[in-house]
């Protein structure tokens, strides 16, 4: 999926944070569709965070100890402005054919 649409992920400080002393275990945080924890004895750590979907906050939503933070979403507007993000996104979702209209009304 064209998230960034070539832009590098390593130069898109997006990714999560854990507070160690705020984490319990609950192991939600497990459920990332990619792989971006690991699981310790001492419960989640953040192993691979540019794997994580940019703008993505799922696992921070559901944390039940509410111990992962991200960037603030101002943050990654930011970039996706001053990079030009948007328009290269909406070109290559236009090219995939995944802004062709299928319904009518
Ligand atoms: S924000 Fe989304 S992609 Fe990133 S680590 Fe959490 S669940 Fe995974
Ligand atoms: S979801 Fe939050 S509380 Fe649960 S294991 Fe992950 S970091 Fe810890």
């Amino acid at each position: 999926m064209p998230w960034l649409a070539g832009f590098p992920r390593e130069k898109l400080g997006w990714y999560p944070t854990i507070d160690p002393s705020k984490c319990v275990k609950c192991g939600m945080c497990m459920n990332c569709g990619k792989n971006v924890y690991d699981w310790t004895k001492n419960g989640a750590v953040v192993a691979r965070p540019y794997a994580c979907v940019p703008g993505c906050t799922t696992c921070a939503t559901l944390c039940l100890g509410d111990a992962i933070t991200f960037p603030p979403a101002s943050y990654i507007r930011e970039v996706y402005k001053k990079e030009g993000i948007w328009s290269k996104v909406k070109k290559v979702l236009e090219e995939e054919g995944k802004l062709m209209v299928k319904i009518s009304e």
